[in-house]
């Protein structure tokens, strides 16, 4: 039974009154928003007219943005904690619409800056100081200046927009509503339903026969589909391909890493220092293997669990306790700012209620507290999720403290950074602290599954998505065969002589709905390596280093992304990067061999 949300104690809750003082003060902003949207249409006929003119034109267009931004806050946030009540929904919807209202009134700030040239803007500069502050906003946008078309051809492709882009949300359709997977039999031998999420759960049964049977049903499905879903990824990469051809770039990863403002170099670094570290991954499945004490491991095994779960339960204050004790190192006004935003400031909504969201964020504006939204359960995962959330938080009250609203929000490209952070710090902590080898277990094991899932299968995923690609920009086309055999190629690759692959993984990308993100998946494999090394450097140089680290979580939006974490003396085109994530892998691995040793829970050990 989920609690009712006004059986709540508000100390659990967060706080949105801060926002706005009531629903009229939200209104009364949104009304004054709207009005200044009206007039933003002024600036197309002066824009360009001076420098002046254009930082009146960008000046407005930030703070209606900012504006737009904590509506939307206020709204999203309360809709969130009761996704029953239809008025939240309604006001959601309502700042989204005015969001596009905006972005429609405004469409001509954009093309207009690429009209400037580089020698106009630095006299502009010169004779108008002001106009200094947009200099990176200016710079980003005449980025893309190269690659843009005529004027004819951009209305064009803006006017077939809604025709293009359709490959995933046919793949997601075809996946998520016509496929069915028919029924299985669980531990307790009774016929169940299994769907693609239903078939994570059972990969990771206690029971092998259960992985086992959902393991051959899935594929036996998937394998019917198979050309359908070949020539839906072939369409929405032979789209991508197409596009970024016209436009003039090298390729397409080119431009996908050039819109993160990092460059393929960084790309194929991480594939090739994973590439050449994938023996401490082997080792990995090897004390699976020992642990399940099964004689080979399946690809049906591998996400069995290693343990049994270790239930020790976290009130929501002990966890908090224990997050705000570990971030204690990063110094005082990261911990104290962080204690009044647990304890005084109301930061989180704790725990679940009826109709409201799950899974857990860290969200806020520029004008707002940072925003935590948890579902918290006492389990050490629901700690390590505080912590996490806690990092996201941590990183936006620097960003948003050290910059203006326009350079404030720090990119994607690191923003799983400081989030990463912090669950090592914590699990760090916790692995110090403990005197229960059961309760180490459980904090190594997490850290390893991790490792597997962040560093090294989104790694795989990542280089198959560079060589499809490939494929397409060589006009090679990409039927089922040619997918399957590029896809059991990799995993037995990244799995290693002493799996056992079975012939039907070869058909796994065909359940991966991020192979239609363009080039995604990377970041996560590149934000884990680079917070491993922060975390190093950490642990070697103390409070000299985490100066720096303060630093690059005060960066926000000021530098592109390597630069903000060269302030970190973090280089993401150098192997060494990853290779820290690799050897926190490699000494987890090694510490959970030690201690499951010592337990007498490895039960076949010779390497078979
Ligand atoms: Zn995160």
């Amino acid at each position: 039974m989920t609690t009712e949300r006004a059986g709540i104690p508000a100390k659990y809750k967060w706080d949105l009154s801060a926002i706005y003082r009531d629903e009229a003060a939200f209104s009364a902003e949104f009304s004054e928003t709207e009005k200044l949207i009206a007039e933003y249409p002024k600036h197309e006929s002066t824009m360009l007219g001076s420098p002046q003119a254009l930082a009146a034109a960008l000046a407005d267009h930030f703070a209606i943005d900012r504006k737009l931004a904590k509506l939307y806050e206020y709204a999203a946030r309360n809709f969130d904690v009761d996704t029953s009540v239809n008025s939240w929904q309604a006001q959601v919807a309502k700042v989204i619409n005015l969001n596009s209202r905006f972005t429609a009134a405004s469409y001509f700030v954009s093309p207009y800056i690429l009209k400037l040239d580089a020698t106009t803007l630095e006299e502009w500069y010169r004779e108008y100081p002001e106009l200094e502050k947009y200099r990176r906003i200016i710079e980003v946008e005449l980025r893309r200046k190269p690659y843009m078309l005529s004027d004819e051809c951009e209305k064009l492709l803006a006017g077939m927009s809604q025709g293009l882009d359709t490959h995933d949300g046919i793949y997601s359709i075809l996946t998520d509503c016509d496929m069915q997977f028919g029924k299985i039999r669980d531990e307790e031998g009774k016929l169940v339903e299994l769907t693609d999420s239903s078939y994570v759960k059972f990969l990771m049964s206690k029971n092998r026969r259960v992985r086992r049977a959902a393991f051959t049903k899935l594929y036996r499905v998937y394998g019917q589909f198979g050309n359908t879903i070949a020539t839906i990824l072939n369409g929405f990469i032979k789209e991508k391909a197409t596009l970024t051809k016209l436009r003039g770039y090298e390729n397409s990863l080119f431009a996908s890493t050039f819109a993160d403002e990092v460059t393929p170099e960084i790309y194929n670094n991480l594939i090739d220092t994973v590439n050449r570290n994938l023996e401490v991954l082997f080792d990995y499945y090897d004390l699976k293997r020992e642990v399940l004490g099964v004689s080979k491991l399946h690809m049906y095994d591998v996400y069995a669990p290693l343990i049994a779960d270790y239930d020790r339960d976290y009130s929501y204050e002990e966890a908090r306790d224990e997050v705000l004790e570990a971030t204690k190192i990063f110094g005082e006004e990261y911990y104290e700012t962080l204690r009044a935003g647990l304890l005084e400031r109301g930061w989180v909504d704790v725990y679940p209620n009826k109709g409201k969201r799950g899974g857990a964020y860290s969200g806020g504006s520029y004008d707002t507290e940072p925003y935590i939204l948890l579902n918290f359960n006492g389990k050490f995962d629901d700690v390590l999720t505080l912590a996490h959330e806690v990092g996201h938080s941590m990183h936006s009250y620097f960003s948003h403290k050290s910059n203006e609203f326009h350079l404030s929000n720090y990119t994607i490209f690191v923003a799983e950074v400081a989030s990463t952070v912090n669950e090592l710090v914590l699990a760090a902590k916790k692995l110090r602290e403990s005197e229960n080898d059961l309760e180490k277990l459980s904090v190594l094991n997490h850290i390893m599954e991790t490792f597997k899932g962040t560093l090294f299968r989104q790694t795989m995923f990542a280089e198959f998505e560079r060589d499809i690609y490939a494929l397409v920009e060589a006009n090679e086309p990409l039927t089922r065969e040619v997918l399957c055999e590029k896809y059991y190629a990799l995993v037995k690759k990244y799995f290693g002589p002493r799996v056992v692959v079975d012939k039907q993984i070869s058909m796994e990308w065909m359940r991966i709905p991020h192979f239609y993100y363009n080039f995604y998946v990377y970041k996560y494999a590149t934000c884990i390596s680079a917070a491993s090394s922060v975390m190093k450097k950490i642990n070697e140089r103390g409070d000299e280093y985490i100066n720096k680290y303060i630093d690059f979580l005060k960066c926000g939006n000021s530098k592109s992304p390597l630069e903000s974490l060269m302030v970190a003396e973090i280089d993401m085109t150098k192997p060494v990067v990853i290779e820290d994530a690799v050897s926190v892998f490699a000494e987890t691995v090694r510490q959970f061999r030690e201690i499951a040793g010592r337990l007498g829970m490895i039960k076949v050990s010779e390497k078979n």
